[in-house]
């Protein structure tokens, strides 16, 4: 019984607690704040929670029909990389690939590998260097960085010469890794200069290394970014002269 009148007096407290936070609420009942309509949509998700959910658009599963359905290279012809083991797999010289279909906001999940043969001489910059260009701007850097240092705003979970990733968390050469990405693509005004700029969440491996940063233009090698006004992009996978492999694609649009 004492515990039943605790718990009253608890309750009481905290109820008259909220409405001196808000003198209004004393005249409302609960189903006032108690949206119902429209029924949020029903997503079933895989059964690894790694693989698309129902909703998402699969742009690579691990097929060369896939690839060729889904991809082209720089020219608009069909990627030149090499398919084998349920993976793709840049080949040096052959170029970007980008997605047919071109985003706005979306979640996307990407799995990718850096070579496992690493060669000695190789280091920085130039080992297992790769990268996915949100809209085929914005490249989020695919880089061998276990016990490889580079530049921090240039290793992998960077926004290239933008962020840092908060942690390196790379597994070993020859493993896979993923990224899964939550991008809001930017807004511009009527004049064309920029509304709201890109925004970028980044999970590497399942550990945040993005919190929702806010991106300076388009990706640059050399400079600063400026923006300019673009629509949607595609998704671009860079050809950095190393054999970077990549699995398991999927996209949500937001
Ligand atoms: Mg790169």
């Amino acid at each position: 019984m004492k515990r039943v009148l605790l718990s009253l007096c608890v309750l009481g407290a905290v109820t008259a607690y909220s409405q001196n936070q808000n003198p209004e609420n004393a005249k409302m009942k609960p189903e006032m704040t108690e949206f119902w309509d429209p029924e949020v949509k029903v997503v079933t998700p895989s059964e690894n929670n790694i693989n698309a959910p129902s909703d998402a658009v699969v742009l690579f599963d691990g097929t060369s029909e896939s690839l060729i359905q889904n991809w082209t290279n720089a020219k608009g012809e069909a990627p030149g990389w090499n398919v084998a083991d349920n993976c793709v797999t840049v080949v040096k010289g052959t170029g970007t690939i980008n997605t047919k279909m071109a985003f706005e906001d979306f979640q996307l999940h990407i799995e990718w590998r850096s070579p496992g043969i690493v060669d000695p001489e190789s280091k920085s910059q130039g080992r297992g260097n790769s990268g996915v260009f949100m809209q085929g701007l914005y490249e989020l850097q695919v880089l061998d960085n276990y016990n490889n240092r580079t530049y921090r705003n240039g290793q992998a979970g960077s926004f290239y010469k933008q962020y840092a990733p908060l942690v390196n968390v790379c597994k070993k050469p020859g493993e896979w890794q993923t990224y899964d990405v939550i991008f809001t693509a930017p807004r511009f005004k009527a004049d064309s200069t920029v509304f709201s700029p890109a925004r970028a969440t980044v999970l590497q491996n399942g550990v945040l290394v993005q919190n929702n940063v806010s991106l300076f233009g388009p990706t640059e090698y050399i400079g600063i970014p400026k923006y300019k006004f673009h629509g949607p992009g595609s998704i671009v996978l860079q050809d950095h002269g190393n054999p970077v492999s990549y699995r398991n694609i999927w996209i949500r649009k937001l």
